[in-house]
């Protein structure tokens, strides 16, 4: 039965795009399939990463309902659009903290809706409770990504490379009962589209503050998430394919 990953309605079943249309003008080397590195942990499995063909602007996924989809989905890709069009290009711009706090919800609403691609029988990092979060505050002069949320930026060096979606569910172990097996309580997603690349951590486990981030995050990326400092595009370093596939594992080292 349909049920909105977002709102909860049962009502109105919507196909959502994985990336929405206008984002293909923005990439004129743009190409029907792209080679994607997908890792993904099945219930009960090992985790896996495999290269999918994968044509996001044409894939869709059935779990938003119409209204979502239409309204607060569509104001926050049109509050992005003047931000996320010079960061694929590579062209200068300054980004202070409400074009941060804008890109970082844009960059959580399309890890979810990306998520919802992966095999059914795979556990899925990005928590309910954090769509939920999203959609009470969906308000594009309020939107954030919930508490418990890192949101870091980078230059994608090889725009033309294989873009690269990772998500990896986490399991932070923060006290002497184990976690249930096949449920994480923390997630990682890294993906990248033209110049652009994104890495998000997320948890639902509040006690002891969230981790600091691990290895070469604060070298190589500008954290958006909570704000820190103005992000000045493009920066001087740039992002490898094998790097952005790096940053996904550190969370798991
Ligand atoms: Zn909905």
């Amino acid at each position: 039965m349909f049920r909105c990953l977002f709102c909860g309605s049962k009502e109105n079943p919507s196909h959502e795009h994985v990336l929405a249309d206008w984002l293909k003008g923005a990439m004129p080397f743009f190409t029907a399939k792209w080679r994607v590195h997908q890792s993904y942990e099945p219930v009960g499995g090992e985790r896996q990463v495999r290269v999918m063909e994968f044509s996001p602007f044409t894939q869709t996924v059935k779990g938003v309902c119409e209204p979502c989809n239409t309204r607060w989905m569509s104001n926050l890709e049109n509050a992005n659009k003047p931000l996320l069009t010079p960061l694929l290009e590579g062209r200068g711009k300054h980004f202070g903290p409400d074009s941060q706090r804008l890109l970082s919800s844009w960059a959580l609403k399309t890890s979810m809706v990306w998520q919802e691609t992966l095999p059914r029988d795979t556990i899925r990092g990005i928590p309910p409770e954090h769509f939920r979060w999203l959609y009470e505050h969906r308000d594009t002069g309020t939107i954030a990504p919930p508490p418990g949320t890192l949101v870091w930026i980078g230059a994608y060096g090889e725009q033309r490379g294989p873009p690269t979606a990772v998500h990896v569910p986490l399991r932070i172990e923060y006290s002497d009962d184990p976690l249930p097996p096949n449920e994480a309580n923390a997630y990682s997603v890294t993906f990248s589209i033209g110049h652009v690349a994104f890495q998000i951590f997320g948890t639902t486990f509040e006690g002891q503050g969230l981790p600091k981030a691990p290895g070469k995050h604060d070298l190589i990326l500008h954290q958006i998430w909570p704000f820190d400092s103005p992000v000045i595009w493009p920066p001087d370093r740039l992002l490898t394919a094998q790097m952005l596939r790096g940053l996904a594992e550190m969370w798991t080292n």
